[in-house]
Formats: C-alpha cells, sequence, structure tokens
C-alpha cells in the first residue's frame, strides 16, 4: 500500500516535480459509489492531480478543482487540503449513458461548454471573505491538458502532467519550470537542455508503470540520471470533512419549505454526504428546530452586521444531496 507523494527539486534547469501515487486513499473514493470505468480513470487522474497541485503550493487550505461537463458527467470534484488529507466525488446525468470507450469529449464536452474550475479555499476563512475562484473554458483532450492550458493562462507556469489511474490505484507526476529562480542555483551553472530531457522522461511514464510500481523505484527508474534534490515525502490520505452541522446549514440553505416538503414522504430525512457516504438523520422535530432556531438568530441578529445564520446560507461546494 503507498500513498505517497515525493517533491523533487531539478535545480541547474529551474524545475521541479511532484509525484504521486495513492492506493488506499484512493480506494476509499471509490468504494463509497458504482462508477462506470471511464469516470474512475477520470476521477482518479484528477485526484492525483489535486495532491500534485496541493504539494505545489504555498498554501494553507484547500484546493478545489472541479470540472463542470455538459455530458453525461455533470460534475467532477477533488479536493485535497495543504496537509494533503484528500476526497473526491462525481455527479452523472442518470438519463445519459456511458459508453465503454467514452472519449473526455464524450464525458465532459459534448457541446464545448465544459468548465474547468480551480478553487483556493483558505484555512480560517474570515466571514464574507470569498475563496479564490479561476474559471476557464475546458479545452484539450486529457485532464492533464486541461490542467495545463489552465496553468499556463490562469498562473503563467509552464506546468506538464501525467496522470493514470484504474480502479485500485491513481497515480501522476508533474513538472514544472520555476521562473525567476534562475540566481539561486548556488553556484551551479544553468542547464538549458534540462526542461527539454525531463520532458522526455515524463513522456515515457506509462499508466502500467507508474500504477503498479513503488514510487521511490518509479522515481528512481525515471530521474536517476538527473540526480535531483529531493524536497519531500509526505503521506496522503482520505479525509472528509462533512458533519452535522453542515448538513445543518444546507437544510436552512434549502427552506423550510423544500424540508417540509420532504418530511411529508418520509418520517425523517436521511442526508448522504456525496464524499464519504456517511448518513446523517434529522428528525422532523430536529428540523423544526433548526429552522425555529434559525428565525430566533434572525430577530437577535436583525441589526447586526455579523450574523451567524447568513454565514450559514453561503453557497458551499460540499453540499449534500437528500437520498
Ligand atoms: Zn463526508
Amino acid at each position: 500500500m503507498e500513498d505517497k507523494l515525493k517533491s523533487l527539486l531539478f535545480e541547474a534547469a529551474d524545475a521541479r516535480a511532484q509525484i504521486v501515487r495513492l492506493d488506499k486513499t484512493w480506494q476509499k473514493v471509490v468504494s463509497h459509489n458504482e462508477y462506470p470505468a471511464p469516470v474512475v480513470e477520470l476521477l482518479g487522474q484528477l485526484v492525483a492531480a489535486s495532491a500534485l497541485l496541493s504539494a505545489s503550493l504555498k498554501f494553507e487550505g484547500s484546493l478545489i478543482l472541479q470540472i463542470k461537463g455538459d455530458g453525461p458527467v455533470v460534475l467532477l470534484v477533488a479536493e485535497c487540503n495543504s496537509k494533503l488529507g484528500l476526497r473526491a466525488t462525481v455527479k452523472l446525468d442518470e438519463t445519459k449513458a456511458i459508453a465503454e470507450n467514452a472519449s473526455y469529449k464524450d464525458l465532459l464536452n459534448v457541446s464545448g461548454k465544459g468548465l474547468f474550475v480551480v478553487v483556493l479555499d483558505p484555512k480560517n476563512r474570515q466571514p464574507g471573505q470569498m475563496p479564490y475562484q479561476g474559471v476557464v473554458e475546458l479545452s484539450g483532450s486529457t485532464i492533464a491538458e486541461s490542467l495545463e492550458n489552465y496553468m499556463r493562462t490562469s498562473e503563467q507556469l509552464e506546468t506538464r502532467l501525467y496522470l493514470h489511474a484504474n480502479h485500485d490505484a491513481a497515480a501522476g507526476l508533474m513538472l514544472q519550470q520555476m521562473p525567476g529562480e534562475g540566481g539561486k542555483r548556488n553556484g551551479k551553472s544553468h542547464d538549458a537542455d534540462g526542461w527539454e530531457r525531463l520532458l522526455a522522461l515524463g513522456h515515457t511514464v506509462t499508466g502500467s508503470e507508474i500504477l503498479s510500481i513503488a514510487l521511490d523505484d518509479m522515481t528512481h527508474r525515471l530521474f536517476w540520471e538527473e540526480n535531483p534534490a529531493q524536497l519531500a515525502e509526505r503521506t496522503v490520505q482520505f479525509e472528509c470533512t462533512c458533519s452535522r452541522l453542515k448538513v445543518g446549514r444546507m437544510l436552512l440553505r434549502l427552506g423550510k419549505h423544500e424540508v417540509e416538503e420532504a418530511l411529508k414522504e418520509q418520517k425523517q430525512l436521511c442526508v448522504h454526504c456525496d464524499f464519504c457516504n456517511s448518513a446523517y438523520i434529522f428528525t422532523q422535530a430536529q428540523c423544526e428546530h433548526l429552522f425555529e432556531a434559525e428565525e430566533l438568530e434572525e430577530n437577535l441578529n436583525a441589526d447586526e452586521e455579523e450574523d451567524p445564520i447568513k454565514d450559514l446560507r453561503k453557497d458551499g461546494d460540499d453540499q449534500p444531496t437528500i437520498h
């Protein structure tokens, strides 16, 4: 079992790499739902990418990668925090069939309306503070290409990604140029062909290799001649941030009327987290209490600027669904 991520520095080439291999963490993500094979592959690639990018950022909080599709896949989400705790989920349009050999375009960008969204949600976000969000049209024919385009247009960072996934493992390599670090090579002279050599090595990565060989061996096999400095080796784990409080907020956002309608059909609401499938039960009495508390808060805070209920109503990306 491997759930590790390594960060490497190629000083003379002004480049760095992150390489990740997820087994247990990835299996936890897929175990919560039964997705068709092409969707498993896409989600695994996005999950690997979220860990690679998160590890490369100097940012405390959560990185959320979202692809909003216009085909059978409506939404792919992978979220990874700065401690490399990650979770992911998929929303499918159940009315649309998914062929075994469906392409990226077939799944996500049928009429070219797909979007790639990157959200940076800082830890300890202040009330009223919005997370950073970047949106670009979905381009390219793989997750790696879409993300490379995003990094080029939004972050002006030359990035290459090699992403692979199957039902058992998800893995990836990210190569990134480091502009502006030219003067800090510790006296080493600039390696003008370094970047091109790294790209050539990246192109040799195959899915069957990176998904089966141990991360240390894979790293050695790829880069032993380049002799990179190893900056860090970190553990990645599954982590869901759902809670009863967040589900309560979601019910408040839905509104009293909707909740009452749902309660007509069943005595209690059972809300499942889309990410980890945890079940949260709210009885009729508990729902009533929730809305009473909200009204009370609204009266108390009518003139105050900091309104906890207003905060509760903020749109979140982790809205669970009622099943
Ligand atoms: Zn959860």
